[in-house]
């Protein structure tokens, strides 16, 4: 199983969110077998922007990682995704890949598990209400990185689904 994260900022994130669901379920040999509740937080980086939405969603594909990647980025693209802001500045469609299965990997262009995943609320609690019990390769459960993660950035469940 492949675990997404969806976030996004500006310019109705909330439905292309849902376009981005639906952009997924279309890509070849994948299933979006879940999709978790939607959350409101605090901008990371630079604050002045507005707040975000952020939710997780489960894939099931036969897509090698770096094709799942590619995948990702092109929607990201099609919701148009620009990358000549800030870091962690404002952004209509993030997409990130957070787990592939047990896949270990520090690629220039893709690092597995997603390297800040144990320092995120807004992806940790998206994540435990989907696999609460899913182990991040080398960290450990879910349920137990969002009980140490010490992120105050989390605001609120917003909605049942994106
Ligand atoms: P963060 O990575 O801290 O969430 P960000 O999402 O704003 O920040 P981007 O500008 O979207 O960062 O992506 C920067 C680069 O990260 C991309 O070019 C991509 O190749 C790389 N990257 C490495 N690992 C991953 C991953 N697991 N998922 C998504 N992008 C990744
Ligand atoms: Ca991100
Ligand atoms: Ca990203």
């Amino acid at each position: 199983m492949a675990y997404v994260g969806l976030g996004g900022n500006v310019d109705d994130p909330r439905v292309r969110m849902r376009r981005a669901l639906a952009a997924m379920a279309d890509l070849p040999a994948t299933r979006v077998a879940g999709v978790s509740s939607l959350y409101r937080s605090r901008p990371h980086g630079p604050q002045d922007q507005p707040e975000y939405l952020n939710a997780v969603a489960a894939l099931e594909t036969a897509l090698p990682a770096e094709a799942l990647l590619e995948a990702l980025q092109a929607i990201e693209r099609d919701a148009g995704r620009r990358r000549d802001g800030p870091r962690w500045g404002p952004r209509t469609l993030d997409l990130d890949l957070l787990v592939y299965g047990t896949l270990r990997l520090d690629r220039p262009g893709l690092t597995l598990p997603h390297p800040r995943i144990a320092e995120r609320a807004f992806v940790l609690a998206p994540l435990a209400e989907l696999a609460p019990e899913l182990e991040i390769p080398g960290l450990g459960p879910v349920a137990a990185l969002l009980q140490a993660c010490r992120d105050d950035s989390l605001l609120a469940r917003e909605a049942a689904a994106p």
